[in-house]
């Protein structure tokens, strides 16, 4: 349908050489079987440790497709897609792991339904090959944060998309330093639609993610949407509150009616403590949000660039 469309695949690398010579063959064959171009791979080094930069830019110098943009550290994985958005020209880009669990090869599946109009596919992954307790995890947060959130946001629906030029010019402009893309990619709206495609394991070497990146993603996903937990922690303050009143009413027509003293040191405990931990939580919510404020008003970048390994090979410091 437009035969001139030029595709751009955005993905972040954090010490990937076990899979980096397996997704560049795979990248590139889907790449070739595509109409239109020149097509391109933006690689976004995000201040790997391993051999990845030495492998991306040897890619980068025998195929004029593949550009690498390397950070001076590590800035985290939705840095890095980021930054792959920032520098890819494409009218059509997907955002993909360099793992392999998103496989390149269902491109044209997606290529076909923003032909149909949409401006965002996204992948939804189903049958995850992974632990128990992280399949688990992953039901719940996913779940959790959908419900919370003020923009829809698809559930099971990772990073893995395939958006127009117009979607990723509304997301790159978007101030906010705080990125959780898939929220955010939800948020810019257009017609949006999904596709299911079971979800592959990772190719080789091991998850990047720590289980302390993990809760962060997620408490991301629950914090820049909505401002639901203050609502939860004052329905909390509210209940406890009621529940105060009747107990002090039942107190009064203890003492007067019944004739008893007041009594009870173990329920004055449980009070007492529930409800400093209840006041304890709610400071915890607000200070989410302070924390979150604090890091959007310094302003500092996103990511910070080491070097731009350029189409033709060579490569450029900053
Ligand atoms: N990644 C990154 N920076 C990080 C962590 C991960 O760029 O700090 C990349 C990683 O190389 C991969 C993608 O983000 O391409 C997803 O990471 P991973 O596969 O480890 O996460 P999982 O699939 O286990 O959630
Ligand atoms: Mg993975």
């Amino acid at each position: 349908m437009t035969p001139s469309r030029r595709v751009s695949l955005a993905i972040p690398v954090f010490n990937e050489q076990d899979v980096l010579p397996e997704l560049i063959a795979r990248v590139t064959r889907v790449l070739d079987s595509i109409p239109g171009g020149p097509h391109e791979v933006v690689f976004v080094n995000d201040g790997s440790r391993d051999q990845s930069q030495a492998l991306l830019e040897q890619a980068a110098a025998t195929d004029p497709r593949f550009t690498v943009v390397q950070f001076s550290r590590n800035f985290g994985h939705q840095a890095a897609l980021s930054a792959a958005l920032d520098h890819v020209s494409g009218d059509a880009i997907l955002t993909m792991d360099a793992d392999l669990q998103d496989t390149p090869e269902v491109l044209p599946t997606l290529l076909e339904r923003l032909d149909e109009g949409f401006d965002v596919v996204v992948v939804r992954r189903v049958g995850r090959k992974e632990s128990a307790w992280k399949r688990a995890a992953y039901h719940l947060a996913y779940r959790l944060i959908a419900k919370m959130s003020e923009v829809p946001i698809g559930v099971d629906a990772g990073d893995f998309a395939l958006m127009s030029r117009r979607v990723v010019d509304a997301l790159t402009a978007l101030p906010e330093r705080e990125r959780y893309l898939r929220g955010l990619r939800s948020w810019v709206g257009f017609r949006q639609t999904t596709v299911e495609v079971p979800r592959a394991a990772r190719a080789a070497g091991e998850t990047k993610y720590s289980f302390a990146k993990l809760i962060s993603l997620a408490l991301d996903g629950a914090f820049s949407f909505s401002i639901i937990p203050l609502r939860i922690s004052a329905a909390i303050g509210f209940a406890a509150f009621l529940g105060a009143l009747l107990f002090s009413a039942y107190a009064v027509y203890a003492r007067i009616v019944l004739g008893q003293s007041p009594q009870g040191f173990t329920a004055l405990f449980v009070a007492g403590t529930f409800l400093a931990g209840v006041v304890l939580i709610a400071i915890w919510i607000i200070g989410e949000y302070v924390g979150r404020i604090y890091a959007e008003v310094k302003r500092r970048p996103i990511y910070v660039i080491d070097s731009i390994t350029d189409a033709r090979g060579r490569r450029h410091p900053r």
